[in-house]
């Protein structure tokens, strides 16, 4: 179809993704947003989250590719760096540091300042976009909210001049997770669409460093990233030891050390966070981080719940509206889904854009049902460890034996897919999709060829039979041998 007008609330990845999208459909596609943005790769105020890690998953890359063409070399070409995990990676799992080898997953590293940044300038290329900066969207105006003849028509905002109305054929909130949409949809006659939450009180802590020139760093520190998983020990250990902490590697020759947990009180002053750095299980996290230099105070979140608004469960969906981004489903950041799921969001859009001739209930319903089956790919993900907390709280806890189920499988799980990724490229093949959200879970939980993988390499581990090493000593550098032939050579003799 082609419209006159569309507006998008919020100007942060989901809003330039949904414009971008629009620029195809519209004549004119305005972005309000409320901060003024900087030119270069900063922090604004209506991002804090920017100070944390931002992994930006395969499926979201691609996503974002189509939407923006060009993107990926862009963040390059601005400092982001193109890296393979599993052999660029350090990685510390339940048994120790993995073997370092070739996997079937690459990622581009950069700070979430720096992908903004890349994608205001592709968005800003696209000349019916107009962004409006400094501008505090206020409400909605709509007519006949809640009936079936109802359409949201126009948005009211209010900058430096006061306070202005403007019309629309299409609106997409993309406020994030704090977006007032639902209020000012009630307020003009719309029922509030149910919400599904879960809260598993995850807190991250992170701080920027400058890596110390590369001739100073020590031969065994080969990697770029380093992550060290939750311990599976149950006996006495520092309560660091149950941290993910993550040493992520961003343009300018920097790393974010960011430290996160699941219901545990995290460090928020320099002088504590240096301490717990101390005492992550792996020795190494502690001195490379002690080797850089701190360029931040240290930040903390909590904002991390799961929610998703169901606007697919409503009788009469708002017509002219839609919701993308953190503002319909935001999820806890361990799983690095919201940016991906934001850009799959606008590539729906776009897909019926193409193909219907207006935007009415049967658009909206359609595109409802279509997010949904997106979203529920990384929701499921997220639930499958959430629910394993007795602590988290919200509309998707579950009965206490389906908790214990959760908490007794999801980490052996885990560890018995990364163990069997040594040596079975199909499983590790098909969990680096479940992770970057390319396949589901329920396809993974349904692939024989999966489970006779992480169950055979169990039995050859157990006859003593396994070729390739892992679970290197903790307490010593993680080593930098690359066994990707010897994993090769040994997939290939297995799967004969
Ligand atoms: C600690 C943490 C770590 C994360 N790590 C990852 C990760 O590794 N990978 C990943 O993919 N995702 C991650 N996320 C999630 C990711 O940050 C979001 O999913 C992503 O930013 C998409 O958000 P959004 O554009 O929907 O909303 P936001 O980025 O929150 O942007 C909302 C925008 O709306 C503007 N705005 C708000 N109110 C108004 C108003 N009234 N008027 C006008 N403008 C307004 C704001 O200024 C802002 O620009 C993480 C989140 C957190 C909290």
């Amino acid at each position: 179809m082609r419209g006159q007008r569309a507006v998008v609330l919020g100007g942060s990845v989901a809003g330039l993704c949904a414009a971008g999208v629009l620029a195809r459909h519209f004549d004119e596609v305005v972005v309000l947003e409320r901060d003024r943005l900087p030119p270069g790769a900063e922090h604004r105020r209506g991002v804090p989250q920017s100070k944390h890690p931002h992994f930006l998953l395969n499926s979201g890359r691609r996503a974002i590719g189509e939407i923006l063409p060009g993107f990926e070399e862009a963040l390059i070409a601005a400092g982001g760096m193109r890296l393979m995990p599993s052999m660029d990676a350090a990685y510390c799992e339940n048994d120790g540091w993995a073997p370092r080898k070739e996997g079937s997953m690459t990622m581009v590293y950069s700070s979430r300042v720096l992908i903004e940044r890349v994608l205001r300038e592709k968005v800003r290329e696209l000349p019916v976009i107009k962004i409006r900066e400094g501008v505090t969207v206020t409400g909605l105006r709509s007519t006949g909210g809640g009936t079936v003849n109802g359409r949201v028509e126009g948005v009211e905002y209010r900058d430096d001049d006061g306070d202005h109305h403007l019309s629309a054929d299409l609106i997409v909130d993309a406020l994030g997770r704090g977006s007032s949409v639902i209020d000012w949809l009630v307020g003009t006659g719309w029922a509030a669409p149910p919400e599904r939450t879960l809260d598993a009180k995850v807190t991250y802590t992170s701080r920027w460093y400058d890596l110390p020139p590369a001739e100073k760093r020590p031969p065994a520190w080969w990697w770029k990233h380093l992550v060290v998983t939750p311990t599976q020990d149950t006996g006495e250990h520092p309560e660091e030891h149950e941290f993910l902490s993550n040493f992520f590697p961003i343009e300018g020759d920097r790393a974010i050390v960011c430290m996160g947990s699941w219901g545990i009180e995290m460090p928020r002053k320099a002088e504590a966070f240096e301490a717990a750095v101390d005492k992550v299980r792996a020795t190494t996290f502690g001195t490379a981080t002690r080797a850089c230099t701190p360029t931040s105070e240290v930040h903390l979140t909590r904002a991390t719940g799961n929610k998703w608004r169901r606007f697919d469960l409503l009788d009469t969906p708002p017509v002219g509206l839609v919701c993308v981004g953190d503002s319909i489903c935001a999820f806890n950041p361990f799983y690095a889904q919201g940016m991906s799921s934001a850009a799959r969001s606008a590539l729906i859009l776009d897909a019926l854009l193409a193909t219907r001739g207006a935007v009415d209930s049967a658009f909206t319903r359609a595109f409802l049902a279509e997010q949904k089956k997106s979203l529920d790919v990384p929701w499921m993900l997220a639930m499958a460890r959430d629910q394993a907390y007795g602590f988290a709280t919200g509309t998707e806890t579950v009965a206490p034996w389906r908790r214990a189920v959760a908490a007794r499988l999801s980490w052996p799980v885990f560890n018995a897919i990364n163990a069997a990724s040594r040596e079975d490229a199909y499983v590790e093949r098909t969990f680096a999709q479940v992770f970057n959200l390319d396949k589901s879970l329920r396809e993974m939980a349904r692939d024989p060829r999966f489970w006779f993988g992480i169950a055979r390499y169990k039995l050859r581990r157990r006859l003593g039979r396994t070729v390739v090493p892992g679970g290197f000593d903790q307490r010593h550098d993680p080593p930098g041998t690359d066994y990707t032939a010897l994993a090769a050579r040994r997939a290939a003799l297995v799967d004969a």
